[in-house]
C-alpha cells in the first residue's frame, strides 16, 4: 500500500482510520484539507481559535472540548485522542503513523481498518481484537 502524506488532525485523530476518509460513500480528504464533511467542518476542535498543529501545543491543553471528544471516542470507538496525542508528543508523528499502521492493519486484506466500524470497510472482516 502506498502511504499518502499522513493527515493527523490537531485532536490526534488519524484521518486514515476514519470511515469518511476511507471514502466509502462519505468522502472526506482529511482534516484541514478542504472539502471536509459537515460533521468535521462543525467540529469544535477544528473551529478552535488557537490553531496549533496539535492540541498539546496549546496553553489550554487538554481543554474541555478535547476531553469531551476523547471521552466520546473512548466510549464509542475504543480510541483515545489523549493517548494518541501523548504518543505523538513523546515519539513524533512518523512513529505514531507507523504504530497506527501496524495496530489497525486488517489481518485479512492488509488495508487499514476504520475505528468507526467493527469490520474492515474493504473486505468486511469482523475482528473484535481491534476494538
Ligand atoms: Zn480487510
Amino acid at each position: 500500500m502506498t502511504l499518502q502524506q499522513p493527515i493527523v488532525a490537531p485532536c490526534g485523530m488519524n484521518c486514515a482510520l476514519c470511515q469518511a476518509y476511507q471514502g466509502k460513500g462519505l468522502a472526506c480528504n482529511g482534516c484541514g484539507q478542504g472539502g471536509e464533511r459537515k460533521a468535521c467542518q462543525n467540529c469544535s476542535i477544528r473551529q478552535c481559535e488557537h490553531k496549533t498543529a496539535f492540541c498539546f501545543e496549546c496553553a489550554g491543553y487538554p481543554c474541555k472540548r478535547l476531553k469531551a471528544l476523547d471521552k466520546r471516542y473512548r466510549t464509542r470507538y475504543h480510541m483515545s485522542m489523549l493517548e494518541n496525542l501523548a504518543f505523538i508528543q513523546a515519539n513524533g508523528l512518523e512513529e505514531f503513523v507507523r504504530q497506527q499502521n501496524e495496530k489497525y492493519r486488517c489481518a485479512r486484506c492488509g488495508k487499514l481498518r476504520t475505528v468507526h466500524q467493527d469490520h474492515c470497510l474493504y473486505c468486511a472482516q469482523m475482528d473484535k481484537a481491534y476494538r
